[in-house]
């Protein structure tokens, strides 16, 4: 078996802008962009190829909104698959279970093999490459692997390990952050949804980037600097133990939130 990934030490970070469409906040998506240019971030961009979720209609559609994608690919960006229609009528089971629906865990294997299908076609037209898959609501299973494989998807960015690993013949890089949040070690994937992220929010970002901008990579440096493994059983209990936290923060959320 090849070997599992050191915790790399200082930590390393990953950027990812989620619920992408051409009705994103426009305003929203510009600042976020603004940033990726000032401080030359390699990002990871999770695309909706067929957005069918009213939450995403934001702006109107902005007819720019490929060739910004397309431009920010050719500087380093790595083109995520975000799921097919970001919709969430199933209740199956995830790998990653934060949300009781899903688009995709649950859903028979050919559907979610046409629904992939399909999805990379429509960002292919667009001139994109997607080279990874993100789940929306983090919700994904065996069928989901068993169909990106098939299309020859072979990353996806999910789970709560400080380090790259390889489960159901699929590489991971872990997502375990939705803001920014200075480590010591290991190698954070920072999820920031343009849509809902305020002027306070972004402002945290810049001061973060402009603090730890070295530290951040791409998925291209971390395929090409991380072995890659199965996870060792310290680290698979770590990740159990840190979903376990976020699954008690939620239920006390609810209790506690009116
Ligand atoms: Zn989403």
């Amino acid at each position: 078996m090849a070997a599992t990934a050191s915790i790399p030490r200082p930590a390393r970070y990953l950027l990812r802008f989620d619920d992408l469409c051409p009705t994103v906040s426009r305003e929203r998506w510009r600042q976020c962009r603004a940033l990726v240019d000032e401080f030359r971030i390699r990002p990871i961009l999770a695309v909706v190829p067929g957005n069918l979720d009213c939450d995403l209609k934001v702006s109107p559609a902005d007819a720019r909104f490929w060739q910004e994608l397309r431009a920010m690919e050719k500087t380093g960006a790595t083109i995520g698959l975000h799921g097919y229609r970001h919709l969430r009528q199933s209740r199956g089971r995830s790998f990653v279970p934060l949300q009781a629906f899903s688009e995709f865990a649950g859903v028979p294997g050919h559907w979610q093999r046409t629904w992939i299908a399909e999805g990379l076609e429509i960002l292919r037209k667009e001139g994109l490459n997607p080279r990874i898959w993100v789940a929306p609501h983090h919700g994904f299973d065996g069928n989901t692997l068993r169909a990106l494989k098939a299309e020859s998807i072979h990353l996806l960015s999910d789970g709560f390990a400080r380090v790259p690993f390889v489960r159901g013949g699929l590489i991971w890089i872990p997502q375990q952050l939705w803001g920014p949040l200075e480590k010591s070690e290991g190698l954070w994937t920072i999820c920031i949804h343009p849509n809902i992220t305020g002027p306070a929010q972004i402002e945290a970002l810049r001061l973060f980037l402009r603090d730890h901008a070295s530290q951040f990579t791409s998925v291209d440096s971390v395929m090409a600097e991380f072995p890659l493994g199965a996870l060792t059983l310290a680290e698979r209990v770590h990740a159990h133990m840190a979903l376990g936290r976020i699954l008690m923060a939620r239920i006390k959320k609810r209790f506690t939130v009116r």
